[in-house]
């Protein structure tokens, strides 16, 4: 255990258990860097008089140093503390289980469920651990433990999404019985196939759920639809599935298409009206301008920063460009459905960005609707951060 001052200043917010350790809120922040305690160690929060504040470990991501567990100075932080973390996770997402139409969630949630640093996805039997920092990672034994104690499953696998260390084996396998990828999964009656063996991401976002159920029910019917940064084209089988017209979809990896024509053969969708392009975004803009094509509905969800042969792209700077190339390419009151997953980009912040990219195409727009995070992704109150998910549906006004 290593005990950290807290600037009185911020001593109120750990009390109420915000739940990140950030270096401006720490007295002696060079001191903790130079003494070399090692990743995962507990650390006791303390204020300038040194009484306990709360009981937290050292893991650092990009986010801070790391999470608090606890506030309370009696509470070891062993296999029983996980094993009541994931438990009370899991009585909040019982709907879920027991909804055979979704085969698809978050169990845990982070920071939003208790501990920062740790997620834990559910996918038709498998659990999938991701672990964000080496300092969560010391605590694995503990919480497959208390995993495994927790649940009924299939099998557990892991991701390490930190510099430094790989899995033991290539997909992460860690308990069980091996899954044959992909697992097909159901989400609200659709099936949509997930591996884990292609690197962080496993096939599908579940964060977007609810989008998806919007686009199919409320604005596909009778479109053309295209989806840019398609990756497994989630979003043009939903589409597809509600009456779409015809969908593009577009996305630069290569493995897209195979894994694009898997989730529509396992909706029996026939490809005839769907498209499916391996191609740079970009380009994809250039070449659909100077070829009049026009679309209904254009959905648009880049990575928060992306690199191609020809193009840089960061959301914070390049945003509203890229927005106005897609207004110029919907159709008068067509609708763009723009989603932005950067924890630095609050709500406000994205409105105003929506703005400039309809200011720069010279159009005008009507906002339609906003999804945040589903319920799954507990969020925390008092870590805005978490909430990381924005995306709008805007009505295009030409003329
Ligand atoms: N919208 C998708 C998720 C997108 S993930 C969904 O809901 O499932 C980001 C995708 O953008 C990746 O598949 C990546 O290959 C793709 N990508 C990144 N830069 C690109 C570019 N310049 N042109 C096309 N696709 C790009």
């Amino acid at each position: 255990m290593y005990e950290l001052k807290i600037h009185e200043k911020h001593v109120d917010k750990y009390k109420k258990l915000y739940p990140l350790i950030f270096k401006e809120a720490i007295i002696g922040f060079q001191m903790l860097e130079s003494s070399g305690i090692e990743e995962g160690t507990l650390l006791k929060l303390v204020n300038e008089k040194g009484h306990y504040v709360a009981t937290g470990y050292l893991g650092r991501q990009n986010k801070g140093l790391g999470w608090v567990l606890t506030r309370n100075e009696k509470e070891k932080i062993d296999t029983p503390f996980f094993q009541r973390k994931i438990y009370q996770a899991i009585e909040k997402r019982l709907g879920l289980y027991n909804n055979p139409k979704t085969t698809a969630f978050r169990v845990f949630n982070g920071e939003g469920d208790g501990i920062g640093g740790l997620t834990i996805d559910f996918f038709n039997g498998n659990y999938l651990i991701n672990w964000y920092s080496q300092g969560i990672f010391t605590f694995r034994a503990q919480v497959v433990e208390a995993l495994k104690k927790s649940v009924e499953f299939d099998a557990i696998y892991e991701k390490l999404r930190f510099e430094g260390l790989t899995s033991e084996n290539a997909d992460g396998f860690i308990i069980g019985t091996p899954a044959t990828f992909p697992i097909i999964i159901k989400e609200n009656g659709v099936n949509l196939s997930i591996f884990f063996d292609e690197g962080a991401m496993v096939g599908l976002f579940l964060d977007q759920r609810e989008v998806r159920r919007t686009i199919r029910f409320s604005y596909a019917k009778g479109k053309a639809v295209l989806n840019t940064f398609s990756y497994t084209g989630a979003f043009s089988v939903f589409a597809a599935l509600g009456g779409a017209k015809s969908t593009t979809s577009v996305d630069l990896a290569n493995r897209s298409m195979e894994h694009t024509q898997k989730n529509f053969a396992l909706n029996n969708i026939a490809l005839e009206n769907h498209q499916i392009l391996v191609e740079d975004v970009f380009h994809f803009f250039k070449f659909a301008l100077k070829k009049n094509l026009s679309y209904d509905l254009v959905i648009l969800d880049p990575p928060s920063y992306a690199k191609s042969k020809d193009f840089t792209f960061s959301a914070e700077k390049d945003y509203p460009s890229l927005l106005a190339e897609a207004i110029r390419i919907t159709r008068n009151n067509g609708v763009i459905v723009a989603s932005n997953n950067s924890s630095t980009i609050s709500l406000d912040k994205f409105k105003q960005i929506i703005g400039r990219g309809f200011n720069e195409a010279g159009a005008r727009f009507e906002l339609l609707e906003i999804h945040q995070l589903p319920k799954d992704f507990r969020t925390h109150h008092l870590y805005e951060e978490s909430n990381y998910l924005k995306v709008a549906f805007i009505k295009v006004l030409k003329s």
